[in-house]
């Protein structure tokens, strides 16, 4: 990390306290236009997976670019109106919902993207074609090692199976539904373009039995490095094979379709720093704990992916090497990193991981009655506080106190 930066991101945390979480707004809006550019001549659509970081802020940074947004729920829906996009910018990309809440997106106008036949069926009988829908296709490949984050295989529970397709057209016929677009999202770790390359043949295959498509959308995938040595999506790469591929594909097909990604970490991964005060210095006989002021509570994907975080010392950037393992104060095993080369650390150092963009904040929780973080914006050369530490008054808003 630049000496600048780093003593930009102490001061952050001098002014809010720790822990926080801060993003480069800068960094987000140059991974949007990187995207557009890589696709170029095509006008490739957006969708900006709310899920990876939804503060307003950032929702407002993204549709001020002319970015889109993929909702997997009603409220994200609602956060992204009160945040400015406009209906038709919004795909609804839920699972395992039920009808009662499809129907409240139908009516704010958003598109629908449904991902199982049963619901396919309930849709046609209650809006046959007046609302036209998108289908989610699993189209069974595998992506990546990590099953927990890809939604591709044979035992995946999103999307449905490219084997059903038979019966998807059987249904769309007989209910008289309009189909618009056709969804694949395998998962957040494609290593390379030949593997999208393999889904979207899929994909192209399938859309020739429907006639009124409007948009293909290719979901994310887009690995992003958390070590250094880490393989990314080359979207230089991709972009030119898939726009050049996509192009004779519409000619094929008989109309020029629009081509859609929803990538969440690719926009905001590497924008964000978690920072954190060493509270305890621990030795044992197995290792030197850094007992850190946060936990799963605040950033849980080491915990329930394996995810690797690097973290360094931004207190002692100068300090020797030495080998720690990183640990919250939950009462639970909330281990960020074993045998980490840090440079030496003291208690009261504020560490920061990198890679905090997607899915920190907005996994976060309040086990152990604990507080969740301050989120500050970097934006232009000025720091923004977009969301205030949580309070104990927070934690007891919902609560009802009754006499006993
Ligand atoms: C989570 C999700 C994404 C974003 O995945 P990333 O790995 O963060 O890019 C895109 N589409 C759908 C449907 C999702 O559920």
């Amino acid at each position: 990390m630049t000496e600048v930066k780093t003593q930009e991101l102490l001061k952050i945390a001098k002014e809010n306290g720790a822990p926080v979480y801060i993003y480069d707004g800068n960094k987000i809006i140059n991974q949007y236009h990187k995207l557009l550019n890589a696709f170029k001549p095509l006008d490739i659509k957006v969708k900006y997976a709310v899920k990876a970081l939804n503060n307003s802020a950032i929702l407002k940074l993204l549709n001020k670019e002319g970015c889109g947004v993929d909702c997997v729920s009603i409220f994200e829906i609602k956060l992204s109106l009160l945040a400015g996009f406009e209906p038709s910018q919004i795909l609804f990309t839920p699972n395992c919902v039920g009808m009662d809440e499809i129907r409240q997106a139908v009516k704010l106008g958003v598109h629908i993207n449904i991902d199982n036949i049963s619901i396919l069926e309930q849709f046609g009988h209650e809006f046959s074609n007046t609302i036209p829908v998108c289908i989610r296709i699993n189209p069974h490949i595998l992506a990546g090692g990590n099953s927990k984050i890809s939604t591709g295989h044979i035992d995946s529970k999103f999307g449905i199976s490219i084997y059903q397709m038979r019966h998807v057209l059987r249904v769309i016929e007989s209910a008289n539904i309009k189909v618009n677009g056709l969804h694949m999202h395998t998962g957040s770790d494609i290593l390379d373009a030949n593997v999208f390359l393999q889904g979207a043949e899929i994909l192209f295959d399938v859309a020739k039995d429907f006639h009124d498509l409007e948009f293909i959308d290719f979901g994310s995938g887009f690995k992003v490095a958390y070590k250094e040595a880490d393989v990314t999506t080359d979207v230089e790469e991709l972009g030119k094979a898939l726009s050049e591929r996509f192009i004779t594909f519409c000619k094929e097909y008989g109309k020029e379709l629009e081509l859609w990604f929803e990538p969440g970490k690719f926009l905001v991964s590497e924008a964000g720093y978690f920072l954190v005060k060493v509270n305890v210095i621990k030795q044992t006989t197995a290792t030197v704990f850094v007992g850190v002021d946060s936990g799963m509570n605040h950033l849980i994907r080491p915990m329930m992916y394996n995810s690797y975080h690097h973290i360094v010392n931004l207190s002692n950037p100068d300090g020797k090497h030495r080998i720690y393992t990183i640990v919250g104060y939950i009462c639970e095993t909330d281990t960020f990193g074993w045998d980490r080369k840090l440079n030496e650390v003291h208690e009261g150092d504020i560490l920061c991981f990198k890679n905090a963009g997607a899915y920190g904040f907005t996994m976060s929780n309040n086990y152990n009655a604990r507080m969740r973080p301050a989120e500050v914006l970097m934006l232009d050369g000025k720091n923004h506080l977009i969301r205030k530490r949580e309070t104990l008054d927070d934690l007891l808003k919902n609560e009802v106190d009754i006499v006993l």
